[in-house]
Order: C-alpha cells, then sequence, then structure tokens
C-alpha cells in the first residue's frame, strides 16, 4: 500500500496490484485483438457501468495499440438486492444507443461473482442479434460462481472476497483507487 494516499487506511490489503492490472491489461487486449482480425465493422466495447469503467478506459487504449478500430457503448444494470450481494434479477438502467445487429460485441465487465448479472445480460446482447457477443471480465471468482457464463478473456482470478478498486465502490467509494484491494473490518461497522 505504497505511497500513504488517504485510502491506504481504510484498505487492509492489497490483492492486485496497479502494475499486475497494467500488464494483465495489456496481455488481455493483444488476444482479443488477434481474435478479431477480421471482425467486420470492428469492435464494439460494451462498458457496465459503473463498475468497468477504468476498465474500459485502460482496455480501449490498450486496444489501440493492435486494432481493430474499436467503438464504445455503456449500459448500466442494477442488480436487485442488498450491500455486497447480487440476486440475479436485472434492471435496466441505461440501455444501448444504437442497434447491434451484425456487430462483434465485446463485454467489458468489472468482475463475475455470482455470474447473474453476465448471464442475463449475454442473453439480452444475443437477442439483439449482434454478429458474436464475447465478454472479457478484469477479475472472476470461482468459488462465488452460481451460474457458468461462458467468460472467453478472464484477467484474475481472485478469492471470494468482497473487493474495491479499480472502478469497484463500496457505497459509492474507492473507485478511484488504483489497485484492487479489501477494506479493512472497521470500514463496515462505520458505515
Ligand atoms: P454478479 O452478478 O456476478 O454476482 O456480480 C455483478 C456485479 O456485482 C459486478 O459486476 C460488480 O459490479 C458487483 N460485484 C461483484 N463482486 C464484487 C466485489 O467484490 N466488489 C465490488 N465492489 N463489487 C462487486
Amino acid at each position: 500500500m505504497a505511497d500513504g494516499s488517504w485510502y491506504d487506511a481504510d484498505i487492509d490489503h492489497v490483492i492486485i496490484s496497479e502494475e499486475q492490472i497494467r500488464e494483465k491489461i495489456a496481455e488481455l487486449a493483444k488476444q482479443v485483438s488477434a481474435d478479431h482480425t477480421d471482425a467486420e465493422g470492428g469492435i464494439l466495447l460494451v462498458c457496465v457501468l459503473k463498475g468497468a469503467v477504468m476498465f474500459m478506459a485502460d482496455f480501449a487504449r490498450a486496444l489501440a495499440a493492435h486494432g481493430p478500430s474499436t467503438e464504445m457503448e455503456f449500459m448500466a444494470v442494477s442488480s436487485y438486492g442488498q450491500g455486497t450481494t447480487s440476486s440475479g434479477v436485472v434492471r435496466i438502467l441505461k440501455d444501448l444507443d444504437r442497434d447491434i445487429t451484425g456487430r462483434h460485441v465485446v463485454v467489458v465487465e468489472d468482475i463475475v461473482d455470482s455470474g447473474l448479472t453476465l448471464s442475463w445480460l449475454m442473453k439480452y446482447l444475443r437477442s439483439r442479434s449482434a454478429a458474436s457477443v464475447e465478454v472479457v471480465a478484469l477479475f472472476r471468482k470461482p468459488d462465488a460462481v452460481k451460474v457458468q457464463v461462458p467468460v472467453k478473456y478472464v484477467g484474475f482470478d481472485i478469492p471470494n472476497e468482497f473487493v474495491v478498486g479499480y472502478g469497484l465502490d463500496f457505497a459509492e467509494r474507492y473507485r478511484e483507487l488504483p489497485y484492487v484491494g479489501v477494506l479493512k473490518p472497521e470500514v463496515y461497522a462505520r458505515s
């Protein structure tokens, strides 16, 4: 927890460092690019707000080093549920702004936990006649998976703990952390 930023005081331990994230994103971009060299119309990146916002920004820039060209779309969904668990009942808060018929879609996800949100999202996007739909998820918790979703590109498998940072929040805080870590128990106690 390196540099003594204000948020370091709330972090119990770091799980994935800023440097590990940067290196992994470069690898993921290379793989996704290699698999989409012939993708007509380029790749349509669909970012799932808000957690994937940091990943989307860095991943799109890493892809630019290789090609093909990308366009960006944003969706916001809310999974009914309280606190730190998701229920699988999904409501669209912000839908796609355009028709994705015939497009090569890559869903940019922050984390696959139970897999319930992603499973719903994949069905939704496939029903909109995309040419292909793949998922790139920066994090996955293998021990928490309730529904198997085919996630072709995964950054890191992490322990089944609630994590914050690099886009992931607790009560809308900590998204700006450059790394991913676990909060100290007293942070939950005081909120
Ligand atoms: P799932 O439906 O796979 O259980 O999780 C869906 C969403 O819950 C993720 O996209 C993410 O936004 C949120 N989520 C899952 N696990 C965590 C976690 O450990 N920390 C935070 N901050 N959000 C999480």
